[in-house]
């Protein structure tokens, strides 16, 4: 995962380089192509108003052009040329000129003789009256003494008042005996060309500027004159004494149109641009006027424009590259989070196979412990087994001396018995041989009983306890010693009940607890006086308590928590194993039960075992 992000890292200084290629390239596009519709669309709303503007100078000019032709057939007027300059009764054709001019609107509206001189003038009454002067100079005049239509813009020589001159020839019988003209007032053009956002220049063939929407314009060139063009106006005095400056215009070309950068009044004449104002031009030329019809039109709406589309695009850009960023981020901190989730996951995984580990390691381990134990039972039981089997042997061993009596006795009383029986038979006294041969009876039943109950007692019992007569083990083990009690002289004094008493056990192995019982007993008392073994069986709520007690001198109060350890004996060397309780303990513990010691009040031992009462029925069931 490392490693993918470290190679994920160059792609992305490449596609972020491309993104801003693509975004300047974008941003480049969108200007130009804003640009382009915002000149597009300047002109076409400028082409429509220029178109208006010349129809509109066309329609005003043709107007005025009509009336020095109407004029030129007025007898007046020819009568006039006939007279001489000097003569009063011109005044009277200056008055009709007058009243006409009032009636057309003209600036002036005077007749000019051949030589060029005024001869009458509707300004006759005026400050600056044209009658008198010579106009000769004029090219309007001129034109008319060829016998057509002279026009042209010009200042008034007298006046100074800029205007429009119609001049044509009067004819007296065909011969061209003067000219007549009307001077046409051009500030009436000039009126609502202040449309918003637009100017227009109206300029003569030599750039001078005669007609504009801006007074300061008037009367300047749009470039510097020629020396030639100078010299022209010059002798055409066309815009009378009037120095024609330059207007400080810088050109340029702007795509397929020309751009007018216009300095502000107050700004520095080097720099033209500062704080100006930017015209888009395009004109159009009034071929029988000779001029030039220029509408300029407000280029800072294409830079407003081109401006505002950058800020949209700009703005579409930087959203939508906060939109990549915003997903790339997203992106980066999704990819991380799965990154820490897999590496906690890892982490997890390895703590559990860790873990599942060391468990199966401790299972395993706890296994062959157990078996080890469960090995080390099995072994323990065989061994107490075997001890049990091997101390009850070497009982045996110890009884076989009182066994042996028990035996010979009996043998001896037989024999004696048989010898009597053969006497009897002899004497043929039928009836005391049969009282003899009685008596054998009887002691072989002695003896075989005697027999029986040592091969019980040497039996391996099977492992396990199950519901037991307690007066049987009791009373056989009293059997195996009674011999040995009668030679030391005990008294046994048992108080076993009426009823049998089941407990839980097993025959083989209480008798052999209880042989050890009467047999330390039976040695305790050896020094005694009074001999004597109770023994008793009580019922305790569950379990079933068997009291055996002697009157021998009791255990010392040291000993008394150490005769149930094995080994332990105070018994002469040959004589005693310090096996017997220990073993008796192993045994009773198997059934479930216990066995206590304490000393008498009056003198001796009284040895307790606890076993659990079994059911009565239960057990008859079995
Ligand atoms: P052993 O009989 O071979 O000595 P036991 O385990 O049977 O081994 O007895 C251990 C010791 O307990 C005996 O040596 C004896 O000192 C003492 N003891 C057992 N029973 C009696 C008893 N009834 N009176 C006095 N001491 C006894």
């Amino acid at each position: 995962m490392a490693m993918l992000r470290k190679l994920s890292l160059r792609p992305f200084f490449l596609v972020a380089l491309s993104a801003s290629a693509l975004s300047s390239f974008i941003l480049w596009e969108t200007a130009r192509q804003a640009r382009f519709s915002a000149i597009d669309d300047i002109k076409k709303s400028s082409g429509g108003t220029l178109a208006l503007v010349v129809e509109n100078l066309s329609g005003e000019l043709a107007k005025y052009s009509f009336q020095p032709r109407l004029l030129s057939t007025s007898s007046v007027l020819v009568d006039a040329l006939k007279h001489d300059p000097d003569d009063p009764n011109l005044r009277r054709v200056s008055e009709e000129l007058a009243r006409i001019n009032g009636v057309t609107g003209a600036l002036a509206t005077y007749l000019m003789n051949r030589g060029g001189l005024t001869i009458a003038a509707s300004n006759w009454a005026s400050e600056g009256p044209f009658v008198g002067r010579n106009f000769n100079f004029r090219p309007y005049f001129q034109q008319a003494m060829h016998g057509r239509l002279g026009r042209m813009f010009a200042m008034g020589t007298t006046s100074g008042e800029r205007g429009y001159f119609f001049a044509y020839p009067v004819r007296d019988q065909g011969r061209i005996s003067g000219a007549v003209v009307v001077k046409m007032d051009v500030s009436i053009l000039e009126r609502g060309w202040r449309a918003e956002g637009h100017e227009i220049l109206v300029v003569d063939d030599a750039g001078v500027v005669f007609l504009s929407s801006r007074p300061e314009w008037r009367l300047r060139s749009l470039t510097p004159l020629t020396a030639e063009q100078q010299q022209r106006l010059d002798q055409t005095r066309l815009y009378a004494d009037e120095k024609i400056d330059p207007l400080n215009f810088v050109l340029s070309a702007d795509g397929d149109m020309t751009r007018i950068s216009v300095p502000d009044a107050g700004a520095d004449e080097g720099s033209p641009h500062r704080g100006g104002r930017s015209f888009l031009v395009q004109e159009t030329a009034m071929e029988h006027a000779g001029w030039r019809v220029m509408i300029l039109s407000d280029a800072s709406s294409v830079e407003a424009r081109v401006r505002i589309a950058m800020l949209v695009a700009g703005f579409m850009l930087a959203s939508l590259f906060l939109l990549a960023l915003n997903i790339y981020q997203r992106r980066k901190r999704f990819n991380e989070r799965i990154e820490l989730q897999e590496a906690a996951r890892g982490e997890l995984e390895g703590k559990v196979v860790e873990r599942t580990r060391d468990l199966s390691r401790a299972v395993a381990q706890l296994r062959a412990e157990v078996n080890e134990r469960e090995r080390a039972e099995a072994h323990l039981r065989r061994t107490q087994d075997e001890l049990i089997q091997a101390s009850k042997l070497a009982a045996l061993g110890q009884l076989s001396a009182g066994v042996s009596h028990e035996l010979n006795q009996p043998l001896t009383a037989i024999r004696s018995y048989a010898e009597n029986a053969r006497v009897f038979l002899s004497r043929q006294d039928s009836g005391m041989a049969d009282s003899n041969l009685g008596r054998i009876a009887e002691m072989c039943e002695r003896m075989a009983r005697i027999i029986r109950n040592l091969r019980t007692y040497a039996r391996n019992e099977p492992v396990g306890s199950r519901p037991t007569r307690l007066q049987q083990p009791i009373r056989d083990a009293l059997a195996l010693l009674d011999g040995e009690f009668r030679k030391a002289g005990i008294d046994v004094e048992l108080d076993l009940g009426n009823e049998d008493v089941v407990a839980i056990g097993g025959d083989v192995r209480l008798q052999q607890v209880f042989v050890n019982l009467f047999s330390n007993a039976m040695d305790a008392m050896e020094k005694s006086p009074l001999r004597r073994i109770n023994v008793t069986i009580n019922r305790e709520s569950d379990e079933v308590a068997i009291k055996v007690s002697d009157t021998g001198p009791g255990i010392a109060p040291e000993d008394l928590d150490r005769v149930f350890d094995p080994f332990f004996t105070t018994k002469d060397v040959g004589k005693g194993t310090g096996l017997g309780l220990s073993i008796s303990y192993g045994i009773v513990n198997q059934f479930g039960g216990s066995i206590e010691v304490a000393n008498r009040q009056e003198g001796g031992t009284t040895f307790t075992v606890r076993l659990l009462a079994a059911d009565q029925r239960r057990e008859a069931a079995e």
